[in-house]
C-alpha cells in the first residue's frame, strides 16, 4: 500500500475585488477551516463537504497511508499576498521534503488563484511540488468548478478532477474521485493519456449553475461520455473575474486508450461550443426584482433574490447596499436581507441591545466606489455570537464562526429586516438566518449575498429565484470588467464582443 502526501491551498481570486487575501485570511478561513498542518488536516476537515476530507477518507479506505502537508483556504477576494502565498506554499514544500520518500501526492486546489507575484498560483505551486518529488511520482489534484485551468497546471499534474455541481455539493465526492484516479495510477503503475481544451468565450457565474441549463445538461452528457468511453472527463466553466492570460472555460480528460479519450473530448467540446447562447444571462434591476417578488413571494413560499454582484464567494465583501436600499424604499413586506457583512454595525447592535432602537450606518465597509451606507433607524430584534453548524447541502457539517451577528428591523419600513454578520462568508445556508431568529420559509422575500451556492438550501423552499444586478464588485457580466491581460480574441460573454488586447 502506498504512502501519499496530502495538502491543499484554495483561493478563488477576483482581481477586481476590493481586498486581498493575507495570511490572516487563511488563518480564519472565512467559513472554511483555518489553516492546518500535518496530522491536524484530517481532524480539521473530517466530516465536512471538503475535497481533502473525501480524498483522505477514500485513500484510507483503499488501505493507503497519508502524510499531511498544509491545508489552507480563504474567502474569495483580490490576489493572495506574496507573504501568504510564500508562507503557505513554503510550509507545504518543507513538509513534503521532510516526508520523502512518498509514492504519490494529492492536492486539494481551487484552480483560480492569482498571487501578487504569480498570475498562475496553482501552476507555480505544482512546479515546486514536481521539483521536490521528481518526474516519476504521480501528482493528482482536485479543482473547483470555477478553475481557470492553465497549460502549466495541465502539464504538471498527472490527473485533475473537477467538481460537477454548482452549488458545489460534491466537493468531498470530487476528492474521493481524485483518490480513485490516483489509486488506479498506483495500481497499474501507468500514467493515463491526457487531453485538454480551452474555449473561446467567457460566461457569467450565475449562468454556470448546474440546477439550470445549459450546465445541467452538459454535466449529464459528460457523465454519459465517461461511461461510454471508459475515461475521466472534467469541465471547468472557469472564474471570469481573474484578469490573467489564461482566464476561461476548459475541459480535460484522462484515459488509458487515446482514441477513446479523443472521441470523448471531441464530443464534449462540441456540446459546450453549441451551448454558448444558452449561457446568456437574465438579470433584473433591484426595483424590477422587488416589484416582481412583492407579487410572487408568499409566507411559506418566499421569492429568493440573489444579490449576485456582491457575492462573497466571488470576491464581494457582502457589504453593498443597493438591494437593501431598494427594499427599504419600496417598503417590502416580510422581507429580509442577509448576511450584510458589517463588523462595526454588528458590534454596535450588541451595544444597543435587544428591543432598543438606534441610528445605524449599514454597509459600505470595503470602499467599493459608488457604494454608500444606509443611514436609517433600526430596532435590534435579535443577537447571536455567530457560532453554529451549517445544515444545508453546501455548508453541511461546517462549523461556522461568523462573529457577532444581529437581526435588525427597519423603523421606517417595518416589513424589512437585515441580518448582520462580522466574518465575511457567503449566505448559502438557512442557519445564517435562523441563528438570529429568522425562519426563511416564514418570509415573503429573502435576499441573499450569493450568486448560486444559496440555491442548494434555498431553492427547495422558494417560489422562484431571481438574479439581481445591484451595484457591486463581482460583476455578473464579464464584458463589464476592465480587463488588461486576457488572451486576445476571447469573447467577453456568450456570443459577445471579442477582447482586443
Ligand atoms: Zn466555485
Amino acid at each position: 500500500m502506498a504512502r501519499i502526501a496530502v495538502g491543499g491551498f484554495q483561493h478563488e481570486t477576483n482581481t477586481f475585488a476590493p481586498t486581498m487575501a493575507d495570511y490572516a485570511a487563511f488563518e480564519s478561513g472565512g467559513g472554511w477551516p483555518g489553516i492546518c498542518f500535518g496530522a491536524g488536516i484530517e481532524a480539521a476537515v473530517a466530516g465536512a463537504n471538503i475535497p481533502a476530507a473525501g480524498a483522505i477518507e477514500a485513500l484510507h479506505t483503499a488501505g493507503h497511508t497519508t502524510v499531511g502537508l498544509a491545508w489552507a483556504a480563504a474567502s474569495p477576494s483580490d490576489r493572495v499576498t506574496r507573504d501568504a502565498y510564500e508562507r503557505i506554499a513554503g510550509a507545504m514544500i518543507e513538509r513534503l521534503q521532510a516526508a520523502l520518500p512518498v509514492d504519490a501526492v494529492y492536492l486539494d486546489l481551487h484552480g483560480a488563484m492569482v498571487a501578487e507575484h504569480h498570475d498562475d498560483g496553482e501552476g507555480e505551486l505544482l512546479a515546486r511540488v514536481r521539483q521536490v518529488v521528481g518526474e516519476r511520482i504521480p501528482i493528482v489534484i482536485s479543482l473547483d468548478l470555477h478553475a481557470n485551468v492553465t497549460r502549466r497546471m495541465f502539464a504538471l499534474a498527472d490527473g485533475m478532477v473537477i467538481y460537477r455541481t454548482y452549488p458545489h455539493v460534491d466537493m468531498a465526492v470530487t476528492g474521493a474521485r481524485a483518490a480513485r484516479l490516483l489509486g488506479d495510477m498506483l495500481a497499474t503503475g501507468r500514467r493515463p493519456q491526457r487531453a485538454y481544451h480551452v474555449f473561446d468565450y467567457l460566461t457569467g457565474i450565475p449562468s454556470q449553475c448546474t440546477f439550470i441549463e445549459p450546465c445541467q445538461g452538459i454535466y449529464a452528457y459528460l457523465a454519459g461520455l465517461e461511461e461510454k468511453h471508459g475515461v475521466s472527463l472534467s469541465f471547468a466553466p472557469g472564474f471570469p473575474m481573474a484578469d490573467f492570460a489564461e482566464c476561461g472555460m476548459s475541459i480535460c480528460g484522462y484515459g488509458n486508450e487515446n482514441a477513446a479519450l479523443q472521441a470523448a473530448m471531441a464530443a464534449l467540446r462540441e456540446r459546450i461550443e453549441a451551448a454558448e447562447k444558452e449561457f446568456a444571462l437574465d438579470l433584473l434591476s433591484p426595483e424590477a426584482a422587488l416589484a416582481r417578488a412583492m407579487k410572487t413571494g408568499t409566507v411559506g413560499l418566499p421569492t429568493v433574490l440573489a444579490d449576485t454582484q456582491d457575492n462573497p464567494g466571488a470576491g464581494g465583501n457582502g457589504d453593498t447596499t443597493g438591494l437593501l436600499a431598494a427594499m427599504l424604499a419600496l417598503r417590502a413586506q416580510d422581507a429580509v436581507l442577509g448576511m450584510l457583512i458589517d463588523p462595526p454595525s454588528a458590534k454596535f447592535a450588541h451595544e444597543v441591545g435587544i428591543g432598543n432602537t438606534a441610528e445605524f450606518a449599514l454597509g459600505a465597509i470595503s470602499g467599493v466606489p459608488g457604494i454608500v451606507p444606509v443611514h436609517k433607524r433600526f430596532k435590534v430584534e435579535a443577537l447571536g455570537d455567530g457560532n453554529f453548524v451549517g445544515t444545508g447541502p453546501f455548508y453541511r457539517g461546517f462549523k461556522l464562526h461568523m462573529g457577532p451577528m444581529a437581526c435588525l428591523q427597519s423603523v421606517d419600513a417595518p416589513g424589512v429586516r437585515v441580518v448582520l454578520a462580522t466574518t465575511k462568508c457567503q449566505t448559502a445556508d438557512q442557519e445564517m438566518f435562523r441563528h438570529v431568529g429568522i425562519e426563511p420559509r416564514r418570509q415573503r422575500i429573502v435576499a441573499v449575498k450569493s450568486s448560486v451556492h444559496f440555491r442548494a438550501d434555498f431553492q427547495p423552499i422558494a417560489r422562484e429565484v431571481l438574479v439581481v444586478k445591484a451595484p457591486g464588485p463581482a460583476l455578473a457580466d464579464p464584458a463589464e470588467f476592465a480587463w488588461t491581460k486576457l488572451r486576445p480574441g476571447i469573447r467577453l460573454n456568450p456570443l459577445g464582443p471579442r477582447y482586443a488586447g
